[in-house]
């Protein structure tokens, strides 16, 4: 196919698609899937070889929050079950990411509920980015605790942080539609100051929320003009007692297509898979890995993923390994840019909260998605709990 020749040398000269490329992506049929994954897998070889970034969550507070971000289970009103517990303490926090490390992860991303920090709980995030740094040296660290005032970047830095996350989640033009609390210009402003910190920046979006196929586009391509070093890559887990509760629109062939979009927009960067990885790809997770370099080990913030071991055995059935420690994630010209680059001291991250995890124009050759309720299982383990977590 001409268009997928085009994207893949454009990926490889690190050049953008036009919009109209990347919209072509999304409207694949079934019948040319394989040979999209397999073009976005060229790029991502190209870029990252086969290796797999694994991250660890840790819900440092749950639930509680004042904003009203439609998708999120811990937003305003919402009357999901989860788990809700204020700030856990820094050695909880560094015992959950222990656990997470031990399992293979290299980032712990501590994530936090509510609209921003306040300067004290910049002094707590602070302590327990030490006690992680304290009991593993080369840790990536990344916080997500919302929108940030002026001077907290540099705290967090100065503090240890590698990264910080905030996700654009959807389109500039469809944001007002999700969450009325703040906007999408708060987003792109928190992003530049974590940039203008020194931080790895990672923001990503939200699939499956009922936008239109020109929205993922459009919130593609303005991540690739804030360029984060990270993008992850949330498809909405329709949590019951929230309003999407009834947006079940993803099927793992129009995941797949959203992924290989994502890569041929942004072909050096490392793209994750985050919230609803098993809930939409399904059995189709392992065709993921050849389009995304990263993914979030065990369990995500307020629902459980599949078993940390089947994560791993998952990565090495499909052919892929898993990053090291002393391994760079991100291209060498990228690596040495400064404002961010995996495996350098200034990392990037992806938190699946304060962006959440799509209709989607879908590809008419798709077949109709079904509700997987069966498939979301609210997390009870783990940090804020005293069972032990999946890792
Ligand atoms: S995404 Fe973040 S800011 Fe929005 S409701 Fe959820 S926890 Fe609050």
């Amino acid at each position: 196919m001409d268009l997928l020749n085009t994207l893949v040398d454009k990926g490889l000269r690190r050049e953008t698609p036009t919009r109209e490329e990347a919209l072509a992506v999304l409207a694949t049929s079934d019948d040319d899937l394989l040979d999209v994954v397999a073009a976005a897998g060229k790029v991502r070889r190209h870029w990252f070889g086969r290796r797999v970034k694994l991250n660890y969550l840790v819900n440092l507070k749950s639930g509680l929050c004042p904003e009203d971000c439609s998708y999120c289970s811990q937003r305003l009103g919402s009357t999901a079950g989860i788990l809700k517990y204020t700030w856990l303490k820094p050695d909880q926090a560094s015992e959950a990411a222990a656990a997470g490390l031990a399992g293979g992860a290299k980032r712990v991303c501590l994530v936090a509920s509510g609209r921003g920090p306040t300067d004290r709980d910049v002094d707590r995030v602070s302590d327990t980015i030490k006690a992680i740094k304290d009991r593993h040296e080369d840790v990536e660290v990344c916080a997500c605790l919302g929108l940030l005032s002026d001077g907290q970047a540099e705290r967090l830095r100065a503090a240890g942080a590698d990264a910080y996350n905030h996700n654009l989640n959807t389109s500039e033009a469809t944001y007002g539609d999700i969450t009325t609390t703040h906007t999408y210009a708060d987003r792109v402003d928190t992003v530049h100051k974590a940039h203008a910190a020194g931080l790895s920046a990672c923001s990503g979006l939200i699939a499956g929320m009922g936008e239109r196929d020109e929205d993922l586009v459009d919130v593609v391509f303005a991540l690739r003009e804030l360029d984060p070093d990270s993008v992850p890559v949330n498809f909405l887990i329709p949590f019951e007692g929230t309003p999407l509760a009834k947006e079940w629109n993803l099927t793992p062939q129009r995941c797949l297509r959203i992924l290989a979009m994502v890569r041929f927009v942004c072909p050096d960067v490392e793209v994750r898979i985050a919230g609803g990885r098993e809930v939409h790809l399904r059995s189709l997770q392992p065709l993921a890995l050849h389009l995304a370099n990263s993914i979030f080990l065990g369990d995500y913030l307020t629902s459980e993923g599949q078993a940390g071991k089947a994560d791993l055995e998952m990565i090495a059935d499909a052919g892929f390994e898993v990053e090291g420690a002393d391994e760079v994630t991100l291209p060498e010209h990228r690596a040495a840019a400064g404002g961010g680059g995996c495996g350098s001291d200034a990392q990037k991250a992806g938190c699946g909260s304060h962006a959440g995890g799509g209709v989607c124009g879908t590809s008419e050759a798709s077949a109709p998605a079904e509700p997987r309720t069966d498939l979301v299982a609210v997390r009870r383990r783990g940090a804020g709990t005293d069972l032990a977590p999946n890792a």
